[in-house]
């Protein structure tokens, strides 16, 4: 008898205690402590949100977004209870350590590797999961133009350096080229980037797969606030190509631009990044 009081006793503190502190809702305006720590955790899941200031800006917000996207929750840009789980969930999952890579390494690691140094634009040649020669020159390179350590080891402070890569300066002008580089361009903005498919998920609660302006959703079509880059406008998105501003989205506003690939998982994979995008003459 006196054991039974005493675990409904507990139960009841336990509840009691939860409710307490359940934590707050947070959004784009909110500040203090418990956004600085969901800052700390967006960046740790890799979903870029800066500074941890304590402040819910656009990069804290764009990372919500991409964040909620890829977890397949509502893109609302909140974090709530629903959220909070989807973050606590990832942070659970035991993150394999990255090894460091080197030449002679293969495999998957390695042509993910490629795939990035290829998108910041250091030519490491074909995608072969094949760390060789190529490879190693394109890493040296990243590593001298982001002023880090030249061993050609990708460790955790080259893996930093992908992430924010130093694009090479592209030319001012000249022929524009298809082989990756950059055409005559007559500006560059640097957005927050985020990428979808024409699933339905992605472009919920719209079920067709045209366009504002009616093109087909597939590689090269980009959605972007009108009020900055005028729908129409022909682009050149570093990482990923050329692209016409066909489409719009409800969370795409300002410095925001949603790339369209032609699949869920490609979406998934490019996440949320910080690209150079060249406003075509
Ligand atoms: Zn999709």
């Amino acid at each position: 008898m006196e054991i039974i009081v005493a675990v409904v006793f507990v139960l009841a503190m336990g509840i009691g205690a939860q409710a307490a502190s359940e934590p707050r809702n947070l959004y784009w305006g909110c500040q203090g402590e418990d956004v600085a720590s969901l800052q700390t955790q967006l960046n740790s899941l890799n979903f870029n949100c800066g500074n941890i200031d304590g402040i819910f800006g656009p990069k804290t917000y764009a990372a919500v977004l991409a964040l909620q996207k890829s977890s397949g929750l509502a893109v609302d840009g909140i974090v709530g209870p629903q959220t909070r789980a989807a973050i606590a969930n990832l942070l659970a999952k035991p993150s394999s350590p990255a090894r460091n890579l080197y030449q002679g390494c293969t495999g998957d690691e390695v042509a993910e590797l490629q795939q990035k140094l290829k998108a910041a634009g250091f030519d490491c040649g074909p995608v072969d999961g094949v760390f060789g020669p190529r490879t190693h020159a394109a890493v040296v390179a990243l590593q001298k133009a982001s002023n880090i350590k030249v061993d050609g080891i990708v460790g955790p402070q080259t893996r930093e350096a992908l992430r924010n890569p130093i694009p090479k300066p592209p030319a001012e002008s000249g022929t524009p080229s298809r082989g990756g580089s950059v055409p005559r361009y007559t500006k560059v903005i640097t957005m927050v980037a985020t990428a979808y498919c024409p699933c339905n998920k992605c472009n919920y609660p719209y079920t067709d797969q045209t366009t504002h302006i009616g093109l087909p959703l597939g590689h090269g079509i980009v959605a972007v606030d009108p009020s900055v880059i005028p729908l129409g406008t022909r682009l050149y998105v570093e990482g990923y190509g050329d692209a016409i501003a066909a489409d719009t989205g409800g969370a795409i506003k300002g410095n925001r631009i949603d790339l369209c690939y032609p699949d869920h998982q490609s979406a998934l994979k490019f996440g949320i990044q910080n690209v150079k995008v060249y406003i075509l003459p």
